[in-house]
């Protein structure tokens, strides 16, 4: 019996994707290193439609050509290992599928060797955990387009839906293009983490609220515009107790650690030059969460402000948090997909953004309604240069502001730590600023000792002539 697709890897993410696959009526032959695992996932799953194979030439023989193989594996190294023992098996036209977390710059180094023995690679983000890989992920490819339309057929089968029925997946861009999108994807949810976790401290640890009302808070604020995946199941975490009777949250350890991709995103950010301020503060305050022996001897000998009383949690505040949380994560998407139109434009990706919205709609774990007048807004204006300038999200944003500074404030006065929230409105009162007086103090001081000349305030596309302070002291411009 012949195989429509192979899968490498058989832990959580490839065994659930082999069988969402399947599922869909599909032949699926897998192959994993530890061929012990391959016999219990198949074993386990007897009468299913699974292959097992335990060789990656026994793999290749059983798929149908050309063949379409989808590798979950550990990234970096093993997927080395595993593409290089493959090249001599595979023959031209057939396609390799590396769903894993890859960084997006070994994706084009992969793609580009592969291609010159006619094997063509494609880098496909996977976002939905677990579950999604069973049920419905997101899914971001990257890579030739004739490879990717031989296998759109399974991917639209396998992706979630969203909720007006379309699946979420999209073609992405050629080589590292969807990979990319993922990065950006694991970003906004380092910042959409981050500042989930900022609105609980506040209520929590200022306004004094038990864990079990602000669990009722979260619920509620889920049933409209910031209803997502991650404030649904940050409510019904809040809600977990142990035997004792004790919120799971007290519990555990207080330290968020982090597998590289929200690091990535903004490492690209800088390379590109694009303003990322929330996803890269939610990385550092990840970095500052692993400092917990540091934090506690820092708590020694540093003070804070001394406290107001308990801010009381009237309506008013607990509604000003909601805004605020909204307008965070209005500003790190703003923030995220300018990055996105900067790599567009830098790696020749011609990514469309409003599908890329779209992509995020179901399935991947930043899935929120926020993303549908994204799409809207996208679709309306293609070459839009940043969300807060379409109609709707500046409407959003200037209604929302004043609640977010209080917040801001708020957490500031009483010492509580704030790195998202405090940004997002940073970054909305530099972008809104057409002069910018700090800028111009900078580039005075560079001028000074570095001799990198200045240019008339008028001249904003920098058409003139780059000059010295000296020069214009005696000018009359
Ligand atoms: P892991 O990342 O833990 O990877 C385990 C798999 O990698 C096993 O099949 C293992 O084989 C294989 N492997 C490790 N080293 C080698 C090697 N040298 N040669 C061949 N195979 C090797 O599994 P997950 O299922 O969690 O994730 C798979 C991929 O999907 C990863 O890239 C991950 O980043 C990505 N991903 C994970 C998500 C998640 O929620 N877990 C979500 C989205 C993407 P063996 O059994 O022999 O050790």
């Amino acid at each position: 019996k012949q195989a429509n697709i192979g899968v490498i890897g058989v832990a959580p993410m490839g065994s659930n994707l082999a069988l969402n696959i399947e599922s869909r009526g599909y032949t699926v032959a897998v192959w994993n290193r530890t061929g012990s695992k391959t016999k219990r996932f198949v074993q386990k799953n007897a009468g299913k439609n699974l292959i097992a194979t335990y060789s990656l030439q026994d793999l290749v023989k059983t798929i149908k050509k050309p063949r379409n193989i989808v590798m979950m594996i550990k990234a970096g190294k093993p997927t080395d290992i595993v593409i290089n023992n493959l090249i001599p098996l595979l023959d031209k036209g057939d396609t390799l599928i590396d769903g894993g977390n890859t960084p997006f710059k070994d994706t084009i180094a992969r793609n580009k060797k592969l291609d010159k023995s006619g094997i063509n690679f494609i880098g496909m983000g996977v976002s939905g955990g677990t579950s999604g890989a069973r049920f419905g992920p997101a899914l971001m490819p990257g890579g030739q387009y004739s490879a990717y339309k031989n296998i759109k057929p399974i991917l639209d089968k396998i992706a979630a839906k969203t909720p007006d029925g379309r699946p979420t997946e999209i073609y992405c861009g050629p080589n590292g293009a969807g990979h990319y999108v993922k990065m950006v994807h694991n970003g906004i949810e380092y910042a959409d983490e981050e500042l989930i976790g900022e609105t609980y401290t506040i209520l929590r640890h200022l306004c004094g609220l038990d864990v079990d009302k602000i669990a009722a808070i979260f619920k509620k604020w889920n049933k409209g515009e910031l209803d997502s995946y991650l404030i649904d199941i940050f409510a019904n975490l809040l809600a977990k107790k142990d035997k004792k009777g004790t919120p799971v949250i007290d519990i555990i350890l207080d330290e968020a650690e982090n597998k590289g991709t929200g690091k990535w995103s903004s490492e690209d950010a800088l390379n590109l030059g694009v303003p990322q301020s929330i996803i890269t503060e939610a990385v550092y305050a990840r970095f500052v969460s692993m400092l917990k022996e540091e934090r506690a001897a820092a708590k020694k000998v540093l003070n804070g402000p001394s406290k107001d009383e308990m801010v009381k949690p009237t309506a008013d505040v607990v509604e000003n948090c909601r805004k605020a949380l909204y307008f965070g994560k209005v500003i790190s998407y703003a923030q995220g997909f300018e990055q996105l139109r900067f790599a567009s434009k830098y790696y020749n990706w011609n990514y469309h953004f409003d599908q890329i919205a779209v992509d995020w709609e179901a399935g991947c774990i930043i899935r929120a309604k926020l993303l549908q007048p994204i799409e809207q807004a996208f679709k309306k204006n293609p070459k839009l240069p940043n969300l807060l300038l379409d109609p709707y999200f500046a409407g959003v944003a200037n209604k929302y502001q004043d609640a977010a500074r209080k917040i801001s404030a708020l957490a500031m006065r009483n010492g509580v730590a704030i790195p998202c929230f405090s940004s997002a409105v940073s970054y909305f009162d530099e972008y809104r600023t057409p002069l910018s007086p700090n800028a111009a103090c900078i580039q005075m001081m560079r001028d000074t000792f570095g001799d990198h000349g200045v240019f008339f305030r008028n001249d904003i596309h920098r058409q003139g002539t780059r000059l010295h302070l000296s020069d214009l002291e005696n000018s009359d411009k």
